[in-house]
């Protein structure tokens, strides 16, 4: 499949090419352009070309194309699921809310268009201002391969709608249906040039995005080592920058809770995905009056799951997405062992047997009796690995909680409003979550702090991070 620039198919300047694998089987299935810093050029140069048209339209007009974007999606979802289960390994019903839920970002955003329109300012006899907001120019957008499909619902629906113009890579390993969605831009009306996506590696295509002068802000969703290059490159230019990075989410249990509600909220929050998800429970801290018959229940649903390939409709968890993804969870969970840092529960290893020997299988894996010190707390797991900790009370879970360097999600589980208000007011995060996890629905600004990054998708707040204002001062 080839790139897009200027509306129109494009190989890589230099004809080079990067396969696309299926991490389940590890099969073929098709190959992308290696595009270079000459190809990204190119499609800024397209981008900065279509700018003046697409930003003279109305809000209105603009928005109608994300809104026929939508109505496409929903049109092709099974092959677009399809082919994000191929390229990504999820299970198809997965692969489908991915689809549905960046038309309904598509949608959120062409509802909303017109609605924040600026303001007057009346300076009494000094005179009038209209703050008016105007989009930035061209906007970069930079993709990781774990929810491709929602993270680019997440920047092209709200820079597009401001009146910005883009230039998307996608992560080497999910190209396919970030391409094929940017066609049905096209197909949708949307003009030539104001989308236009670059595959290729992150260190030569992505990096020569952030460098080009003339891409006015970077909107960047990856690991946090990513996320401080760019900032790097960006802060030397004055670049606008939205980096969504790594986190490490708390789930609170308290005695007082529903149980069973809180057991599948652990099993959806960890194991969508096969945990590959930013904003998934990452540390489990369980009140010590329910934190055995928790295990107990939990350990039970989790060796119920069935691993294997995403196509299969009896699939709850499929592979991890590539090789270096794997290698990092194996080594997770052996220096666990090697340092005696908690008590392996269930899973712990890669899934063996014939069916899995050429995709990336890990078994879903609970870890008990975790030391509050351990590596597997501090550092970001993004598979599926829970490590879980015993507490005697709301301060300590609050307290433990807050020890890691990631603030994006947190939730806690309770009937009682003073165990909420406590949890709300002092864990640090972008979003707390009560009797619920991961659900981040377009309308709310979402977003971490500490080394979860800076800025928010969704909502208004991303609309207007796609803007800046620009006053008319009315002397009278
Ligand atoms: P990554 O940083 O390796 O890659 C993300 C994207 O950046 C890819 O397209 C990659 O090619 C590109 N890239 C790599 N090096 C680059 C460079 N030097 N300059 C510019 N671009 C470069 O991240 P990943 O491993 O693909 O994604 C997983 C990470 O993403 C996890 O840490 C996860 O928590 C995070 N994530 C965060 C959110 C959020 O909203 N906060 C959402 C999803 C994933």
């Amino acid at each position: 499949m080839d790139m897009l620039i200027n509306g129109t198919a494009a190989p890589a300047a230099d004809g080079s090419w990067i396969e696309v694998k299926n991490p389940a089987t590890g099969e073929y299935i098709d190959h992308v352009p290696r595009g270079s810093a000459v190809d990204v050029d190119a499609a800024v140069d397209a981008a900065e070309d279509a700018f003046g048209s697409w930003s003279g339209k109305t809000m209105r007009d603009r928005g109608l194309i994300l809104s026929r974007a939508a109505e496409m999606e929903r049109r092709d979802h099974k092959d677009l699921a399809h082919l994000l289960t191929l390229e990504q390994g999820k299970p198809l019903r997965e692969s489908i809310d991915e689809v549905r839920g960046c038309a309904n970002i598509l949608e959120y955003y062409a509802s909303i268009a017109g609605q924040p329109a600026g303001e007057a300012v009346h300076l009494g006899k000094a005179g009038d201002c209209l703050v008016t907001r105007v989009p930035l120019g061209v906007c970069g957008a930079i993709i990781p391969w774990n929810m491709p499909v929602i993270i680019m619902g997440w920047k092209v629906g709200p820079a597009l709608l401001a009146g910005n113009t883009l230039v998307l890579k996608p992560a080497s390993t999910t190209p396919l249906t970030n391409l094929k969605i940017a066609d049905l831009f096209q197909e949708a009306g949307l003009q030539a040039g104001a989308l236009n996506v670059v595959t290729g590696p992150g260190e030569s295509v992505g990096e020569a995005l952030v460098r080009n002068v003339k891409v006015k802000k970077i909107s960047f969703t990856g690991n946090c080592e990513t996320g401080h290059k760019i900032q790097k490159i960006a802060g030397d230019q004055l670049k606008g920058l939205t980096l969504e990075l790594g986190g490490s989410d708390p789930m609170i249990v308290m005695a007082d809770a529903d149980i069973p509600k809180a057991v599948e909220g652990a099993m959806r929050g960890r194991f969508y995905n096969a945990g590959q998800v930013c904003t998934a429970v990452k540390r489990l801290y369980l009140h010590e009056q329910i934190a055995l018959e928790f295990m107990r229940l939990l350990t039970a649903k989790v060796e119920s799951m069935k691993i294997g390939n995403g196509l299969l409709p009896e699939t709850d968890m499929g592979p991890l997405n590539n090789q270096s993804q794997s290698d990092r969870i194996t080594s997770v969970v052996t220096d666990i062992n090697e340092r005696e840092e908690g008590k392996i529960l269930t899973g712990g290893g890669p899934v063996t047997g014939e069916n899995y020997a050429h995709g990336f299988f890990y078994r879903p894996t609970l870890i008990s009796d975790v030391s509050p010190d351990a590596a597997v707390l501090k550092n970001e797991i993004f598979g599926p690995v829970l490590p879980m900790v015993t507490v005697p009370d709301l301060g300590t879970a609050i307290r433990e909680a807050n020890r890691s360097r990631y603030g994006l999600g947190a939730s806690v589980w309770t009937r009682d409003i003073s165990t909420v208000k406590e949890v709300f007011q002092n864990v640090h995060a972008g979003i707390i979550w009560v009797n619920r996890h991961l659900t981040i629905p377009p309308e709310v600004p979402f977003g971490g702090t500490n080394e979860s990054g800076i800025g928010r998708e969704n909502g208004f707040h991303a609309l207007d991070s796609y803007t800046q204002t620009k006053t008319l001062f009315l002397g009278w």
